[in-house]
């Protein structure tokens, strides 16, 4: 795994009005004409935001890997994450060879419980996501100047307005999600035809995967992402919500 911490670089910073003519251009097109164009557009200011949990963030990986090797992944190790996904992001690095960033807190998990107490986790979760997992993105981010992310439009109810193209004030980038539009079907299509690796917790009943302590395995009569804080109205980490803090789910 070829992790990096890159000084910010040089790349172009789109104007509101190229932000949203791209948006419109690239709304429903092929994930990998969306990730041309931001390769080409960004160069070396382009990171992806990756978990390693899901088989949307493996397909887009995969994609992108064959389209260019400047992008970085940054990933986020909140310290709760599962042991199975930190020796699946090392697998799957060695295999794609892009440079990689960890990204981590800037509190320990002693240092956190010590200074917010033990149970932060479960009475507030808002507050654990935004030190363990919106902070680290942030600060890694003013290093870029866009960002792509794998999140779909059906995955949540928070999702559904999800541009492919948008400016992102709070991280001061521009953040591309190529598979927006993409169904279910059509990232379990990819991941068999591509033969992606997907994380092997999926194949034991989870179905959306983030830190150990609030993820479950799910039926298959279940929402995907109900295993994530179940028995909480929280059904997000918070870093997809643009111009706002972490918040709860309003369904
Ligand atoms: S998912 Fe849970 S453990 Fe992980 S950062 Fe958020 S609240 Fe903390």
């Amino acid at each position: 795994m070829r992790e990096a911490v890159k000084p910010r670089r040089e790349s172009r910073v789109l104007s509101w009005w190229e932000i949203s003519e791209a948006d419109r251009r690239l709304e429903g097109a092929d994930p990998r004409e969306t990730i041309t164009w931001a390769a080409e557009t960004y160069g070396e200011g382009l990171a992806l935001s990756a978990s390693f949990g899901g088989g949307e963030g493996m397909a887009l990986l995969d994609m992108i890997s064959k389209i260019t090797n400047k992008v970085t992944v940054l990933t986020i190790d909140t310290g709760f994450i599962f042991k199975e996904t930190a020796e699946f992001r090392e697998e799957v690095m060695r295999r794609y060879k892009l440079p990689v960033e960890v990204l981590r807190p800037a509190l320990s998990v002693e240092e956190q419980v010590a200074r917010y107490g033990e149970q932060m986790r479960t009475c507030t979760p808002d507050l654990c996501c935004q030190v363990r997992k919106i902070e680290p993105l942030r600060r890694a981010l003013e290093r870029y100047d866009a960002w792509m992310t794998g999140i779909r439009r059906v995955q949540t109810l928070q999702r559904a307005e999800t541009r492919v193209v948008a400016w992102e004030e709070r991280y001061g980038a521009a953040k591309i999600a190529p598979l927006a539009h993409w169904t279910d079907e059509q990232v379990w299509d990819y991941v068999r035809e591509h033969d992606v690796p997907v994380n092997p917790l999926l194949h034991k009943g989870y179905k959306s995967i983030g830190c150990e302590p609030q993820t479950r395995p799910v039926h298959d009569d279940e929402d995907p992402r109900s295993g994530r804080w179940s028995g909480l109205e929280k059904t997000e980490c918070g870093i997809h919500f643009a111009g706002g803090e972490a918040r709860r789910a309003v369904s």
